[in-house]
């Protein structure tokens, strides 16, 4: 079979983070598919087929683009981010190892990108110095059982935790309990941060302590990072936004 999937990163927002690599994969596709404002995001080419989808139809969404690969088409696959961070690589390897034997046989490729958490770190200092977790807050795809172990599990562990899909209309109430449960373990004063739309036009940074956070402070488009013990704050002068980091050194430093 010649057709061929490559599953696409799009970095955090700004062009400027899309990787060279990843720029080809796009350039050189015969179809993109994706959830629409990620197919927007692609510079419009000649020839090149749109097929943008809502964004609650993932393994359709791979199942497509793994039947127009096996009609011979180069595919982009475009996804937020990195992909295989809470995306659309995990659904395309999902509809390979449950669909049509010869979708085996396909040439599937994963283009990296920068996934939200290491673009909204990036921007704050490096809060991610140390150890941590990344997870998503969704129970659409598991049970909040699992979601409320694995985080307690990680803030018992003094793991910095990185929370993708924190909150949405359809999931009100989760932040709020992730939080309440932070608070049971971590310091009042363990920084937070609330990075919303980092790279896009409308982003927004928040850094609060764990005692003021409050999950109306974010929104679908936040990443939010609960810092671990040693995640500290370096503060500035002239009003400016201190620089939030989580030092190497565990607990020898005091
Ligand atoms: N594959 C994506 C994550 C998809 S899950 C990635 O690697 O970044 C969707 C969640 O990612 C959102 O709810 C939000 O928590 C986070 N996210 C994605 N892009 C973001 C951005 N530019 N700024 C802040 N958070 C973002």
């Amino acid at each position: 079979m010649s057709g061929l999937v490559t599953i696409v990163g799009l970095g955090p927002g700004d062009p400027r983070y899309l990787t060279p690599a990843a720029s080809e994969a796009l350039a050189s596709a015969t179809d993109l598919v994706g959830y629409g404002p990620y197919v927007d995001r692609v510079p419009q080419r000649a020839g090149q087929r749109r097929h943008a989808s809502d964004n609650r139809v993932e393994l359709d969404r791979a199942r497509f683009a793994l039947e127009l690969a096996a009609k011979g088409a180069r595919v982009a696959v475009v996804s937020g981010g990195d992909p295989g961070v809470f995306a659309m690589a995990a659904a395309v390897f999902e509809a390979v190892e449950n669909g049509d034997p010869a979708w085996r046989g396909l040439d599937i490729r994963v283009e990296p990108g920068i996934t939200a958490m290491l673009a909204a770190a990036a921007r704050v200092g490096a809060p991610l110095g140390g150890d941590f977790c990344a997870m998503s807050l969704s129970d659409n795809l598991k049970p909040w059982e699992v979601v409320e172990a694995r985080l307690r599990a990680a803030l018992a562990a003094d793991f910095v935790v990185a929370l993708y899909n924190p909150i949405s209309s359809a999931r009100p109430w989760q932040l709020g309990a992730a939080f309440a449960i932070a608070a049971e373990t971590r310091g009042s004063e363990t920084p937070v941060i609330l990075a919303r739309a980092v790279m896009r036009p409308d982003e927004r940074i928040g850094i609060v302590p764990l005692r003021e956070v409050q999950a109306s402070m974010a929104d679908m488009s936040t990443l939010v990072i609960i810092g671990a013990s040693t995640t500290r704050l370096i503060e500035r002068p002239e009003g400016r936004a201190p620089f939030v980091y989580t030092p190497r050194f565990y607990g020898v430093r005091a």
